[in-house]
This record gives C-alpha cells, structure tokens and sequence, in this order.
C-alpha cells in the first residue's frame, strides 16, 4: 500500500455544511505533509440558517421539509474516526481505500475502466466494525457522510420516507464526494417475494434504487430488464461528474435477507468478520492504553485465549465493565479517595466481567456468515 498522505481538514463534512457557499469540496483537497488542527470557524447560527435556507431553496424536485430534515439528522458533522481507530480489519480497510477513498481524492485517475463503484456492502455479525469503517471511509476521504438506518424510514420517518430518500440522493450528489451509509439495509431491500412487505417498504426500496441508478446511467444499463421494480423517478437529473463521487455503503447483518436484485448492485460485498487474536490484542491494549494497568503480555496472551468468539463490542463492553473493577471495590468509599490511590486495573478485573459479559454472536449463525461469505462475498 502506498504511504497516506495527510489532508488539510477543508472538506470534512462539519465544513462543508458551515462554509459560507454551502459549496462542494475542492476537487482533490489540497495536499499536506503535516496534519492540520482539526478547527473550523463556526458561522453563528442565524448565518448558519440562512444558508441553510438559501442552499434547500436552490435544490430542484425536492421537498423542503425533507431536505431540512436531512441536513438536521441525516448529514453527519464532525465525524472523526480515523483508520488507525478500528482494530484489525486490514482487507477491509484496503478494499475501501481502493474503492472509495483512492477514486474519491484522485478523481482524474478513476475514469473509464477505473471507474469508481456504486455501491458497496458491509456485512457480518452484529459489533464488528462496519458503521466505524463507514465512518472512517467518509472521514479518511473528506466526504459528506449521511448516516441513516433502513429501518427508520420504515418507522420513524415512514409516510415521508420517498420524499426523504429523494432529497438524501439530491442533496448527496450537491454536498459531493458523499458517502451514503444506509445501516440494516435488509430492512427495505428485503426479498420481493416476500408476504410481510407491504405497498410502502415497496415504494421505499423502489424509490431508493431508482435514485441509486440515477448516479450511474452505467448502473441503469447493466440492469435494465432484470430490474422490474425500477419504475420512473421525477427526481433523476442527467449524469453528472459530481455523481461519480457519491457512493451507497450499506450495512448489514443479515446479507442473506437481501433480494438478489439488490444484491447485485453491491459490486463488491465485503465480509467484517469476528476478531481474529491479534486484532482482540491490539484493540485491548488500545482501550487500556489511557487507564493505569498491571496486564503483561502474558496476561494479554491469556485474555485473548478467554475471549475466543468475542466481537468488537464485545470486547469494549468487557474492557468497560472491567475497568470499573477498581471502582466498584471502593463502594462509597470512591468519593473520598485520591485518584492516584485508585488501584490499577489488572487480569483480574476481566476475569470477574468474563463471569456476565459473553460473546453476543453464537457458533451457528457464524456459519452462516461464513457460507455466505464464501457463496457472495467478494474476496479478500
Ligand atoms: P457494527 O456496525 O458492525 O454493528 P460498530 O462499528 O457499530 O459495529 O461497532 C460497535 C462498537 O464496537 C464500536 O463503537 C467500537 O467500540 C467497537 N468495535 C467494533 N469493532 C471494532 C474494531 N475493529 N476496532 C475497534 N473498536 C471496535
């Protein structure tokens, strides 16, 4: 892998939003061998409103009401999750470096045959890693990053979800390089087929692919005539350069839910698997690296063999419920003791968490992850 650079902060998705045009990014960022403080200068809200007001006004077909919704809940400001924060997950990290972060800040060299895909899966267990890859894809390549889970607009936004849907691709190929991250995407790309899907999920998914192929007349082709639930879409511009820099990143934990239509639009489909050894090691030692402890590598040798099956949050979850150890013991004692007397945490304390906190992902349905995986995954 080449070595990274480091880029100025100018096109991190808080900046895009508060910058006095409301304008895309510079195309690439400008580059530099140092990082840069992470400080953008806020408008105060009233100016932050009325470009707000002014950019939803200068959108075309889509509702009002939707867009603002999507800029005050969807868009996420400020995100900072970097590679070298997730644990392990190396082909994962290189497979989105190449497909998205690489063609997003060198354009020019993503053309043609290079060009860059549409849409991308993440899947495997639950706690594995895959909204923090989300994020730092959207961070590392200073795109726009919406964030919104299927299942709301089933729920919570439901009666609004076509209209949302409609300004989230709108407003996502405007504020590009975007990243739209769609997490339990199974809930509205469910199977066709299916008895339980009512007239709405239907006019939901249909919704969401027409305006995914409306960022590719590429995509369109490949699956005319297969894809009989593309209907017509009011929405849809002309391609647009802009849109080559506008990627679909879903999530899922049951990859095997989504209809084959759907599917296939995932070029690449990438398996988040559970933690390997060395990956449980270097994510323990990362959550203890600010706390006082007494664990050798041998104890870490030791725990790494006690949490065999744990995923990433589980793993958190177990370092958390541990490090209260020291606390715990003191009861009400805690709030009169110096901090410096407070003992440091050792093997002990995650043998006692061992005790309640257990892997949350069973034996069987790793099986199955892996069949699929081997079946549809895409490899590496
Ligand atoms: P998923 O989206 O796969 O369900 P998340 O990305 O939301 O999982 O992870 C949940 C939490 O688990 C994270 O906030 C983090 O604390 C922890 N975690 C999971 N995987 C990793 C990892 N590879 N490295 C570091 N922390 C992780």
């Amino acid at each position: 892998m080449p070595q990274e650079k480091k880029f100025t902060s100018a096109a991190t998705p808080s900046s895009s939003l508060s910058s006095s045009s409301l304008s895309p990014p510079p195309h690439p960022p400008p580059i530099e061998l140092t990082p840069t403080p992470q400080t953008t200068i806020e408008p105060p809200p009233e100016e932050t409103k009325i470009l707000e007001e002014k950019f939803i006004n200068s959108l075309t077909g889509v509702d009002k009401q939707a867009a603002k919704q999507i800029l005050s809940e969807i868009v996420v400001h400020g995100d900072q999750v970097h590679w070298d924060d997730i644990a392990g997950l190396e082909s994962a990290k290189n497979s989105l470096k190449e497909a998205v972060v690489y063609p997003f800040l060198r354009p020019d060299l993503f053309r043609g045959l290079r060009e860059p895909i549409r849409g991308m899966l993440l899947f495997g267990p639950p706690g594995t890693g895959k909204t923090m890859l989300a994020r730092a894809v959207a961070c590392e390549s200073h795109s726009t990053f919406f964030s919104i889970s299927a299942s709301s607009l089933t729920s919570k936004y439901l009666g609004e979800s076509e209209k949302l849907v409609r300004a989230l691709f709108v407003i996502a190929k405007k504020l590009s390089p975007s990243i739209v991250f769609v997490d339990e995407i199974d809930s509205i790309m469910g199977s066709r087929n299916n008895e339980n899907e009512n007239e709405s999920s239907r006019r939901i998914k249909n919704e969401f692919l027409v305006q995914w192929s409306s960022l590719s007349s590429a995509a369109i082709s490949k699956d005319t005539g297969k894809n009989d639930i593309i209907t017509s879409s009011p929405g849809r511009e002309e391609h647009k350069e802009e849109d080559n820099r506008v990627l679909v990143l879903a999530a899922t934990n049951l990859p095997w839910c989504i209809d084959e239509a759907a599917r296939r639009r995932f070029v690449r489909r990438q398996y988040i698997p559970l933690p390997e050894e060395a990956t449980r090691i270097v994510q323990f030692k990362r959550l203890l690296a600010h706390q006082k402890n007494t664990l050798t590598e041998d104890d870490f040798n030791e725990l790494i063999k006690l949490t065999e099956g744990f995923s990433g949050s589980d793993i958190t979850a177990l370092a958390k419920d541990a490090a209260m150890g020291p606390l715990r013991e003191l009861g009400d004692k805690l709030l009169d003791t110096a901090r410096d007397n407070i003992r440091s945490i050792d093997l002990n304390d995650f043998k006692n968490s061992l005790a309640y906190i257990k892997p949350s992902v069973s034996k069987e349905s790793l099986i199955e992850y892996e069949e699929w995986a081997a079946k549809f995954g895409s490899s590496g």
